[in-house]
């Protein structure tokens, strides 16, 4: 089932759905990624601290698929924020990925007290004028980090990609990025598979359409507007993540998703997250 794309605010169009590999060691990236591909993702989301961007553009690279087809996001670590350092930081990215540009360049984390999102983001706008990058973003920037950013340069963000799930719902950020035209982007879409998936409304739904629980949640998302990268290693699950466009959950699922909010991270508060 083929994925349907979101319109960015610039009009670029990105994949509703993609695949994410935190957490997938260089050496397995290839594999997994390769996996991805044949299983119908078009999108990857990686970073340059996951230190797999290398095995992460060998598969784009055997997959011989046209460049055109793919959205490949990669972020820029916090170490590197900074005018100059950011102009370095991207050009060893699109190395080690083997491409010509990325389609979606994201600040990984605002570190407030460090002061430089801003400096940062207007390289992140040069590259972008330039050509070398289609939509420029941020992550794990609350509202007033994005109001902040948003005064003081001239591209509003495409999307902010940030921790959300059932018990994360982040209704104050998703409102604002409504307002904005920021596209949300859903990391550890699956809650990072612990509990979540046997939540037992959530396995009462997947029974109900003869899902499994990820899809449940993942189509969730979908309905949502959410853009989704769930990760897996396992190609069954691979599979599976993909799978979600020919169902659809009804008033009363969703309703009793939505119960399940408890707003409680599994990942950093980014307003004190200063990780280098
Ligand atoms: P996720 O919510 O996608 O969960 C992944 C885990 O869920 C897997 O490791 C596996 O244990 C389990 N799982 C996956 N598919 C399953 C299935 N079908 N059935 C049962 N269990 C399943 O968590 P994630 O990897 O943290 O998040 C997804 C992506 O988001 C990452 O790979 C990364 O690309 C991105 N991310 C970004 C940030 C950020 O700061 N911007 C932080 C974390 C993650």
């Amino acid at each position: 089932s083929k994925v349907p794309p979101i319109i960015l605010n610039n009009g670029v169009e990105m994949p509703q759905l993609g695949f994410g590999v935190w957490q997938v060691p260089d050496d397995e990236a290839e594999t997994a990624v390769a996996t991805a591909l044949e299983a119908g993702y078009r999108s990857i989301d990686t970073a340059a601290i996951y230190g797999n961007e290398d095995g992460t553009g060998k598969a784009i690279a055997a997959a011989g698929l046209p460049r055109e087809e793919l959205f490949v996001t990669t972020k820029l670590w916090n170490a590197d924020q900074g005018y100059d350092s950011t102009l370095r930081a991207f050009d060893t990215s699109l190395g080690k990925l083997g491409l010509d540009y990325v389609d979606l360049y994201l600040i990984h984390w605002p570190t407030p007290e460090r002061g430089l999102y801003v400096d940062t983001y207007k390289a992140f706008e040069k590259l972008h004028a330039d050509g070398r990058i289609r939509a420029i973003g941020v992550s794990n920037f609350l509202p007033e980090h994005l109001q902040k950013l948003i005064g003081e340069t001239s591209v509003v963000p495409a999307v902010n990609q940030i921790e959300l799930h059932p018990h994360l719902q982040q209704g104050a950020s998703r409102e604002y990025h409504a307002e904005q035209g920021i596209a949300t982007e859903a990391w550890s879409p699956l809650g990072q598979g612990k509990g979540l998936l046997e939540v037992p409304a959530i396995v009462a739904i997947a029974r109900k359409h003869d899902r499994t629980p990820a899809q449940v949640v993942l189509r969730w998302h979908i309905q949502l507007g959410n853009v989704v990268i769930p990760k897996s290693v396992t190609p069954s699950r691979i599979k599976e993540n993909i799978d979600v466009f020919d169902f659809s959950l009804d008033d009363e699922d969703l309703a009793a998703i939505s119960a399940l909010n408890e707003d409680r991270r599994i990942g950093p508060d980014p307003a004190e997250f200063n990780g280098a």
